[in-house]
């Protein structure tokens, strides 16, 4: 990664960390993370553009090598594991995680930015309505859980009402594309690149 590319990128991180910092802090009544609860990096295949992952490139290198030894001994293990999938969807661990924690905080992807907010993507056609997508913890009892329904993949006033909050739960628009086109092409004109699986990269 360029000096020039590095220094936008960061300047594109702290504006969507902002916002998304804003949002979970507008939401901190339906949310339940907390440090060590790790589901949302034991469940994915974490979509990864050229430029993220440039940039975790720099995180792993700034590693101890015992410690970068260990993600490598993940990587390789994960790509056998992958190999019998054959082109299906292979969920997984992320290798970056140690011990329930990210070993490449600072310079993890947007996804794990945004991971744990309620959301939605604008549908191309206006008139189809967009669904809110629930993070998967949701089904264990974390975050929305107590006021999304899902029959109707939207959150429920009845169970709003019961919470006794103050704040009703909020769906963000915070689809990948729309934080990537809005803040980062169309204002700082970064090329993201191709995206793909975390491990079709490593
Ligand atoms: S998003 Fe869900 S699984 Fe991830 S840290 Fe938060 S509560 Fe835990
Ligand atoms: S990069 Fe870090 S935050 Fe993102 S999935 Fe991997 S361990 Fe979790």
């Amino acid at each position: 990664m360029e000096e020039k590319e590095f220094e936008k990128y960061c300047q594109f991180i702290r504006v969507i960390n902002g916002l998304i910092s804003e949002h979970f802090e507008d939401q901190k009544e339906y949310i339940h993370c907390k440090e060590g609860c790790a589901h949302c990096c034991k469940n994915g295949e974490y979509p990864c553009s050229r430029m993220e992952f440039e940039f975790l490139k720099i995180g792993f290198m700034t590693l101890p090598i015992d410690t970068q030894q260990k993600i490598v001994n993940k990587i390789v293990q994960l790509k056998a594991e992958k190999s019998v999938f054959q082109g299906k969807k292979f969920i997984h661990e992320c290798p970056f995680l140690l011990d329930d924690k990210c070993s490449i905080y600072r310079f993890r992807m947007i996804i794990c930015r945004t991971f744990g907010l309620a959301y939605y993507e604008q549908s191309e056609d206006p008139e189809k309505p967009s669904t809110i997508k629930s993070p998967f913890c949701m089904e264990q009892g974390l975050n929305y859980s107590d006021v999304f329904d899902k029959e109707t993949k939207t959150f429920s006033k009845e169970k709003f009402l019961k919470t006794g909050n103050k704040k009703e739960p909020v769906a963000y628009n915070l689809g990948l594309e729309n934080l990537k086109s809005k803040f980062g092409k169309d204002i700082m004109n970064l090329d993201f690149g191709e995206t793909k699986p975390l491990l079709d990269w490593l």
